[in-house]
């Protein structure tokens, strides 16, 4: 590696965010991280990676790429009711651009310092400007939320609002202005990984997922791993005003269905711990929404004014339907 990627890395990478869980020993500087558990927690790990014209529009300043970054690899840790604890950042980069890489850095070290976690490696390389962050957490022992848990009986759960990261994306595309604009790129560019709304409902949910394809599209990772089907009410998906202004209540109800990228969580809880999901979330400040429950067949239904109909899942897939922003 040339000495001028070692100084980038000094500069920009060596002193970001914060270890609460006091079990990083050796961070940024050696071959490898030195990392010491805590006694008696199970690691959970995940990888993210977001490509310059794929993930986000070429041009994307340093500060949005890395809030889009960090909230996509984060937000997998969420899915999994996992406290966040340390990361590691890939880097490819297609030329030293300091202003960029400042303000990636410093949004990077505002996001980690905010979630508690540090920054403890990585690697550096040339090239099309390509983004890993692979991200650790702890649960305790067989505590993960997995996709497999959730039952027949069981109420489908979502936080936040579905579909305002498509209607940003869509405005970035078409060049759009107006007055939902502004809220609607920002939540594009800024997704929140729900960590505390997951430890809150991890004592009761019984499988969780978080949105990145499509609430259909994962909802049905969640019913196939878990061998159900599912009961949804359209009428009560959550919808952020900004949206349905813009778009309507037709292509708000399509993309909160379908969008992918808004990385709110869908999880499954039994209907007798209802009254004491609610008491856990009564002072919390992201919404939580009911949209339907878990039935014993295979399969999604719609229910609407009396009306039963089923839908195939459908989502963004990155083989089948390569659009590009
Ligand atoms: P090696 O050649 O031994 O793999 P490098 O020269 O690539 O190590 O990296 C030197 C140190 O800098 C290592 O501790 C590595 O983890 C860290 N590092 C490299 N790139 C990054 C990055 N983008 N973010 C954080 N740490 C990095
Ligand atoms: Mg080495």
């Amino acid at each position: 590696m040339a000495t001028d990627e070692f100084e980038l890395i000094r500069r920009y990478f060596s002193d970001v965010g914060s270890d609460q869980s006091g079990s990083v020993r050796r961070t940024v500087g050696d071959d490898c991280a030195v990392i010491s558990p805590p006694d008696n927690r199970d690691l959970v790990v995940s990888i993210d990676t977001m490509v310059e014209g794929v993930h986000f529009p070429a041009d994307t300043s340093g500060d949005r790429v890395a809030s889009r970054l960090f909230g996509a690899a984060f937000s997998d840790l969420a899915a999994m009711g996992a406290t966040p604890a340390f990361f590691t950042l890939a880097l490819t980069l297609p030329d030293n651009d300091p202003a960029w890489l400042q303000a990636f850095s410093v949004r990077l070290a505002e996001l980690s310092r905010q979630y508690g976690v540090q920054l403890v490696g990585g690697d550096t390389t040339r090239g099309p400007l390509t983004l890993s962050i692979q991200v650790h957490g702890w649960t305790y022992p067989d505590k993960a939320l997995l996709r497999s848990g959730a039952c027949s009986g069981d109420r489908i759960f979502v936080t936040g609002t579905l579909g305002d990261s498509k209607g940003g994306l869509e405005t970035l595309l078409k060049n759009i202005h107006g007055p939902q604009v502004p809220y609607l790129q920002h939540r594009f560019y800024t997704p929140e990984p729900r960590i505390d709304t997951a430890l809150l409902i991890a004592d009761y949910a019984t499988a969780a997922i978080d949105i990145s394809d499509g609430l259909l599209a994962d909802l049905n990772h969640i019913l196939v791993a878990s061998n159900v089907g599912a009961m949804i009410s359209p009428g009560e998906l959550p919808i952020s005003a900004e949206l349905h202004q813009w778009v309507g209540e037709a292509q708000s109800r399509e993309w909160a269905l379908t969008g992918g990228e808004d990385f709110e969580l869908c999880f499954t809880v039994p209907a007798k711990l209802e009254p004491k999901l609610g008491w856990a979330l009564r002072n919390h400040s992201v919404g939580v929404t009911c949209i339907g429950q878990i039935s014993a067949k295979p399969g999604i239904l719609f229910s609407e004014g009396g009306r039963v109909w089923p839908v195939e899942p459908q989502g963004y897939n990155h083989f089948t339907n390569k659009h590009r922003v």
